[in-house]
Parts: structure tokens; sequence; C-alpha cells
């Protein structure tokens, strides 16, 4: 196996060979570990609620219709330019859907700025969660950071973590490096935002997009195989479903206590103008996994956001047709998981991250 190292960093198919512990590459981070929130988070797919979500700073994608900017990068402004360049772009993070969230509780102290975060200060946040009720440990935009999150859930489950860790990320992610997370990660949820090279190239600069990810669903199907779901061991875990998300689900799926223990969750969240290319998608999972073995999040939530002058073509919703068609090729391939309804997602759904914080509530 590659020997991974921030001292000339390819742990994403950016394959920068930045130095970062003197400068950044194009995801923009140091050597650092940044954490923009912590929290028990109600507004992922019902299988993993509540999830102990731990959302990290920086983002390997850029996606223009970011929705979450401010966590991938706090330390900027919207509609820079980075270091390493690209198309034009705004800034955004591999987590493009905004997240309804419904409340926690009072966890703990804020902070309005990142403050770097040690391995074993990872570790206890880890263990923090699982004892605040937490079913799931949900690593969202955990790319740039595998080197230090591989420390942190070694520590954590030496001293006790038992609950399924989800690596919640943008799909475009190298196969080699995943390797590393192999026998730590449970539940692999990636994006799969495009087929079209000409889309992934002028939404996220990443004309390899597709072929990237195909290579990393692949790994992450090899490391944890067809999907398995049990109680949760969570005190706090149990709100009913109509209380947690905008989504439905259909029968033994997510139900109340039916917790993803191991797998592969395929999120897709369905772009303007580009249902045929969502199609092709669905076509793809259903061609490269039994259907039955993985699940699929459809998301129906893309909300305009940002000025996205350069893109006239995002400034809309989605439309129930362009919707729909997506939903049917999905049905008619037989990937079952989960369908969020098409008015699901406002602009007011998204978590707050302006108040940053490791473990605050976002009521
Ligand atoms: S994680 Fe960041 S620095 Fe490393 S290869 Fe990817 S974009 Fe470049």
């Amino acid at each position: 196996m590659q020997n991974f190292t921030l001292k000339a960093c390819r742990l994403c198919p950016r394959d920068c060979g930045a130095d970062r512990t003197s400068g950044t590459g194009y995801c923009a981070q140091g050597a650092s570990l940044r954490v923009a929130k912590a929290m028990i988070h109600q507004g992922e797919e019902p299988c993993l609620l509540p999830a102990g979500a731990v959302f990290f700073v920086g983002c390997n994608l850029r996606c223009v219709f970011c929705q979450n900017y401010e966590i991938s990068h706090p330390d900027s402004k919207r509609g820079g330019e980075g270091e390493y360049g690209g198309p034009s772009r705004e800034f955004c993070s591999e987590h493009t859907e905004p997240s309804p969230v419904h409340g926690s509780g009072e966890l703990g102290s804020e902070h309005r700025e990142p403050s770097p975060v040690s391995g074993a200060d990872l570790a206890a946040l880890f263990l923090k969660l699982q004892e605040e009720g937490a079913a799931t440990i949900d690593l969202v935009t955990p790319t740039p950071w595998l080197l230090q999150i591989r420390e942190a859930l070694t520590i954590a489950k030496k001293q006790g973590l038992h609950l399924p860790v989800v690596f919640n990320c943008g799909g475009y992610e190298s196969a080699e490096a995943l390797r590393l997370m192999e026998g730590l990660v449970d539940v692999y949820m990636p994006d799969l935002k495009y087929f079209s090279s000409e889309a992934s190239l002028k939404y996220s600069g990443a004309a390899d997009y597709f072929d990237r990810a195909d290579e990393a669903l692949r790994e992450m199907y090899r490391q944890v195989g067809p999907v398995q779901f049990g109680k949760s061991s969570a005190a706090g875990q149990g709100k009913p479903k109509e209380e947690r998300t905008g989504q439905d689900s259909p029968a033994g799926i997510g139900q109340r206590q039916d917790i993803m223990q191991k797998g592969l969750l395929v999120r897709h969240l369905v772009l303007p103008g580009l249902y045929k290319d969502s199609v092709r998608l669905m076509d793809y999972l259903a061609d490269t996994f039994e259907p039955e073995t993985i699940r699929l999040s459809l998301l129906a939530q893309y909300t305009p956001f940002g000025s996205l002058e350069r893109f006239p073509e995002l400034r809309r919703r989605i439309t129930s047709f362009e919707y729909e068609k997506v939903l049917q090729r999905a049905d008619e391939r037989g990937l079952e998981g989960y369908r969020q309804f098409r008015n699901a997602a406002t602009m007011a759904m998204r978590p707050d991250f302006t108040n940053g914080g490791l473990m605050t509530s976002v009521r």
C-alpha cells in the first residue's frame, strides 16, 4: 500500500502532493485537524439516527452549488479562488445537501472558530457522542483528514467505542487511501454526484469524478459487504420517523431501531437539468452491485444557493418531472432505500454553522 503522508498529500484524487505541514492543497487544509461542529443530528437517513455527527472543516470537491461553504472553507469568502485554481466556482463541501435539523440537547460549550483538534481529542468526542445517545458516529467530509481520523478511531475503539462508524463523503475518493480505513468504518455513505465528466468538470472541477467514484464505491463495498441492519444500542435512540427528516422509507428499512450496522448507502442529489445523468447513475448502481445488497438515498432537496451567476441553469429547484424520471428508474432497477419528498428542503433546514462549537444545540 502507498505510504500516505501529509508531507506530500495524495489522500484524494486531486493528488496534489502538497506539503500540508507548511501549506495547503486544493482542499485548503493544512496538517491541523479542525472540526466545525459535533452534534446529535436528527437530519440524516433514518437508519443512522440519532447520528453523532462530526462535521470536519475542508473539502476536496468545491461544488459550485455547495450549501455548506461555511464549514468547508471557514477561512474564506464565498466566490474566491484557491491556491490550486480550478474551474470557476464558489466554495463547497462534499456534503452537498442541506440537512433538516430538528434540534438536539445542549451538549456543551460553543466556539466561534474551529480550533485544531488532536487525535485524542477527536477520540474523546466520539466517545462523548456515544455517551449522549448517538446510534452511529457520522463522519461528515472526512476525506482530507483520513490519517487523523484513523488515529482517533483506533484510540476510541480501544476505549469502548462500539457504534457503527459512517464515512459520509462526496464520492471523489482515492480507493487506495480508503484502504486505510478498512476495519474502522462500518457504513460508507458516499454522494454519487455525476455520471457525465462534462458536468463534474463544470460544477466540481473534477473531470474524472465518475471514474474515481466508481473505483471508490467498489472499494467501499469490498470492505463492508452487503447491508446489515440491527438494533441500536444507543440510549437516546428512537424518535418517530416523521419527526426526523423529510424522507420516506420503504417497509423494512430504517424503521425505528433498525440501524445500519454495515454496508454501502449511496446518496444522490438530483440537479436541475441533469435528470438524464441521474438515470444513468441509477443504471450504473444496479449494473455494478446486486441492488438488494446496497441502499440508495435519493435526494430532491437541491436549493439554489449563492449567486450562481455563471451557472444560470442551476438557479432553480428541480421539477416534478425530473425527479419522477429518476425515481422511476431507481424503482425499475430495484434500488431500495430512501426517497425524499420533493418539497423536503429549504435553506432554513441547513444546520447553522455560523456559531461553530463542538457540541452545540442547533435548535
Ligand atoms: S486531501 Fe487535499 S491536499 Fe490532499 S490530495 Fe486531496 S485536495 Fe490535495
